[in-house]
């Protein structure tokens, strides 16, 4: 095990591709380049608040005590002679519209760390200051938005879902100035930075700038680099790579978007500039983990009109997504056509999995079409919470099925009678289906419970964690991470995190509803 700064510290997407011919650091257009050198601006006071472990273990890192360099590193405030920091280039469809060149613009990838396994994994830091990729934005994060980057990643990584991970979390010392509703009422918040980790960190977005430029020669140095470097099991770069290649992303996104409905997570944002080209679960913003059962729910208040990103809407959005990026890669090839294979692909990967993950979460052989629709009728009757509906299934007795054990994913006190006997009613025609089936009982329960998490990062659990840690409490943070690390556990110790959320989150802003303000 090692500090980070005596780490061996590579520069290989840096020298590997072309860079930005100008080093101002002012926001501007970057053309004919994947990267900008800037260096993070340093912040006044970091202090470490939380680390990962499991992850610093895959890079023999130890944790940084309160006076070790690697805080400075971690914050931005030391540079070492290897690194050759930078912002990455990159544009988007933002809610359905090209919206051009976003970037980096607050983002500062420091270099790449090889793991005890030799995987070459990017490190970057999130609110490091401006680059030339800013905007007229400041570059910087608040503690509220690094704290649920912190915690979501975790979360997402031990609920078995593809996912970016984060290293650690400081507090910069520094005051950063937010319009948290957008209702012209700034007000000051401590500043942050998470340093975040990932094999790479390229999204869809860096293919459809060079696009959009016309720039096909960077558009195939982009995509060549990430073929030989992290699909390199698809062979060397043609047009028949291509296919293949986007195939490969298309059946990584399918997967990735069966894993974000079996847990109930809303990313929020799906803009094509947040979506990752590996099918990581990338850019932790205002998302959302679903209580009530309702496929039409959003966190993200920008959306709340159209509803484009929300839970139920996230396959579809994937896939037109996807269909960006074919759009974009099209120069690569003689025939665009062919990029339909990967789009068709998307379709048949996410039908089967997302039929076998839900054959999981019901602990039946082989769910049908027809009790899904049921379910979602009836689910939609009342408030029910979807986390413990799911997971207090298995306790349903077989042979007289009872809303008992069910009770308490109910939100409403009163439960009319018509309504009840409805999910009766399907509870009735599940259980003859489970005893039809036969699945030995624990058998049945295991294969249950390593679908249905019983602990998810609640919304209003992250607010509370957020809260005590912007007056220095970081207990509740602690705790909670604690919690979300053991995702499928029965342990009863964390018991009061599996419960539903309380009635004074429903409308509680942070908790029902978040705004991109970060
Ligand atoms: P996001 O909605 O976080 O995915 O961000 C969309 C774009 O805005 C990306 O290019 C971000 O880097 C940029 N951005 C978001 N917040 C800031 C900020 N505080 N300063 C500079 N750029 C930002
Ligand atoms: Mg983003």
């Amino acid at each position: 095990m090692q500090e980070m700064c005596r780490a061996f510290i590579d520069d290989f997407f840096v020298r590997s591709l072309p860079g930005d011919v100008s080093s101002l650091n002012i926001s501007r257009e970057v053309k004919n380049a994947c990267y900008s050198i800037v260096h993070p601006s340093p912040v006044a006071k970091p202090k470490l608040l939380a680390w990962s472990d499991d992850l610093a273990e895959k890079f023999n890192l130890t944790k940084p005590h309160d006076k070790s360099t690697d805080i400075d590193l971690l914050a931005g405030n030391l540079i070492l002679p290897s690194m050759k920091p930078y912002a990455a280039c990159y544009g988007g469809h933002q809610f359905g519209h090209w919206a051009g060149q976003l970037g980096d613009g607050r983002v500062i990838t420091l270099g790449e760390i090889l793991s005890s396994r030799g995987e070459r994994w990017e490190f970057q830091l999130k609110g490091a200051g401006p680059t030339p990729y800013s905007r007229n934005s400041d570059g910087r994060a608040v503690l509220r938005s690094s704290v649920r980057e912190f915690l979501c990643s975790e979360a997402m990584y031990y609920l078995g879902g593809p996912t970016t991970r984060a290293l650690s979390l400081v507090s910069t010392g520094e005051r950063v100035t937010r319009d948290m509703f957008y209702d012209g009422n700034p007000r000051e918040e401590p500043g942050a930075i998470v340093c975040r980790m990932a094999p790479s960190f390229v999204r869809f977005g860096n293919f459809e700038i060079f696009t959009a430029r016309g720039d096909v020669t960077n558009l195939k140095k982009l995509a060549d680099f990430i073929i030989q470097n992290y699909f390199s099991e698809l062979g060397l770069p043609s047009e028949v790579t291509y296919v293949r290649w986007f195939e490969e992303i298309c059946r990584r996104t399918a997967i990735l978007m069966v894993h974000w409905q079996k847990v109930g997570f809303v990313h929020g944002v799906m803009n094509t500039d947040n979506m990752s080209i590996l099918g990581l679960t990338i850019d932790y913003g205002p998302y959302g983990w679903l209580d009530v059962y309702d496929p039409d729910w959003t966190p993200n208040t920008t959306d709340f009109k159209n509803r484009r990103y929300s839970f139920g809407n996230q396959p579809a959005v994937a896939l037109w997504n996807l269909a960006q990026l074919a759009n974009s890669l099209g120069p690569l090839v003689t025939n665009p056509e062919v990029f339909s294979s990967g789009l068709e692909l998307y379709e048949t990967v996410f039908n089967r999995t997302y039929l076998e993950m839900m054959s999981q979460k019901l602990g039946l052989k082989q769910v049908s079409a027809d009790i899904l629709t049921d379910l979602d009728r009836v689910l939609r009757l009342t408030e029910i919470d979807t986390t413990i509906f799911y997971r207090n299934l298995t306790d349903v007795e077989l042979h007289d099925p009872s809303l008992t054990s069910l009770l308490s994913a109910f939100y409403s006190a009163e439960i009319s009678s018509e309504i009840s006997s409805q999910l009766l009613l399907w509870l009735k025609n599940y259980c003859r289906i489970v005893l039809q089936d036969s699945i030995e009982p624990e058998a049945r329960k295991n294969i249950m419970n390593k679908a249905n998490p019983k602990y998810i990062l609640r919304n209003y659990l992250a607010h509370e964690a957020i809260e005590s840690a912007e007056n220095g409490d970081l207990a509740p943070l602690d705790a909670l991470l604690k919690v979300i690390r053991k995702p499928y556990d029965d342990s009863l110790e964390f018991i009061r995190f599996a419960e539903k959320r309380p009635e004074w989150a429903r409308t509680r802003a942070g908790c029902s509803a978040l705004s991109c303000s970060s």
